[in-house]
């Protein structure tokens, strides 16, 4: 293990310059991911910039009527705030099907948008990964890969995102809010993570020193009908074989507007564009649903062990989409 000296950032300048200085370097917040990875020496930094007692620890209400939450609003924060449980239920919903009540507690919402895929493979140092060090190559790829990528893999990569907050801000349109050396930036979230290509190591767009200072959610009136489902394993502390987001507006019988995005199928959230422009005009029947999920899983490439995902996501896109089209709630 290397040594690392650790600083606790004074300001949001501070460390960001920090970060910019010394291309080793890490912050660190709730480290839910980030100690675990430090553990098994998937990390080695040579300083924890400790950013957790940065002034990002708010939810206010945009001019716009949109939220912006700070990037070290915890997970339960996030969740429990009472104004994003009435607008936005699905982010909600997709928060509290994540980790456990212990975790949640410590984990940030900048830090879910940074936690690395839970591909087996990576955390094993006895094998190579093209993640964990470019070149050697991806077991996953001939391996056991059931809770791989259907969509967006590479040569070089098969693994998928692991969060659940992120596909549910995918759904909403969020834009990230970023400071880095040069200034501020704003990232809308279907750019913000990246897909393997032949640069797996680099999940995110963030350049070299840039923070996550907070996410914004833009106004979507009808996500107050917004659901989110998840199928897993097992029904708790388990990630995602495939989860679904999804809010429907309607207009009489039929669909005005929609919002669809998977997760537990590709290395960033998925969002089926192709099946949220057919379901615009059409009414919001089983027929319909049915279709929209057909054209959403249209050029999925299942690996050895994962053709299952298919079939799997198709029932929970027809699913979450009856749901919020009669109004939302558990799904
Ligand atoms: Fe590594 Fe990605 Fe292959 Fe997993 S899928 S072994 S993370 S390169």
């Amino acid at each position: 293990m290397n040594n690392f000296t650790y600083i606790r950032a004074a300001s949001v300048k501070d460390a960001v310059q920090r970060a910019t200085a010394d291309k080793d370097a890490m912050f660190i917040a709730g480290g839910t991911n980030l100690v675990d990875r430090l553990k098994v020496f998937l990390d080695e930094p040579s300083q924890l910039i400790d950013i957790s007692r940065l002034q990002m620890q708010r939810i206010e209400r945009m001019p716009n009527g949109g939220l912006r939450l700070g990037s070290l609003v915890s997970n339960t924060a996030v969740a429990d705030h009472a104004d994003v449980r009435r607008d936005y239920p699905l982010l909600s919903r997709a928060i509290l099907s994540g980790a456990s009540q212990q975790i949640r507690n410590m984990a940030t919402l900048g830090g879910n948008l940074l936690q690395r895929t839970r591909c087996p493979y990576y955390y094993d140092t006895a094998f190579p990964c093209n993640k964990r060090e470019p070149g050697t190559g991806c077991p996953a790829a001939t391996g056991i890969n059931r809770m791989h990528a259907i969509f967006g893999a590479s040569d070089q990569c098969v693994a998928v995102h692991p969060s659940d907050m992120c596909v549910a801000l995918a759904a909403l349109d969020a834009v990230v809010d970023v400071e880095g050396p040069k200034g501020k930036r704003q990232i809308p979230f279907a750019d913000f993570h990246r897909l393997p290509g032949n640069a797996p190591q680099r999940d995110t767009n963030l350049e070299m020193g840039e923070l996550i200072a907070a996410v914004s959610l833009p106004p979507v009136p009808f996500a107050k009908s917004g659901v989110y489902l998840k199928l897993r394993d097992r029904t708790s502390y388990a990630f995602a074989l495939v989860s679904v987001a999804a809010a429907v507006d309607l207009e009489g019988d039929n669909i005005k507007d929609v919002r669809l995005a998977m997760g537990g199928v590709a290395h960033k959230p998925w969002r089926p564009t192709e099946a949220e422009k057919f379901l615009i005009g059409k009414p919001a029947n089983a027929a319909t649903f049915q279709q929209a999920a057909e054209i959403a899983l249209r050029g999925a490439k299942p690996l050895a062990h994962n053709g299952f995902k298919i079939e799997l996501a198709k029932r929970a896109i027809r699913r979450a989409l009856t749901v919020s089209a009669k109004g939302g709630g558990v799904v």
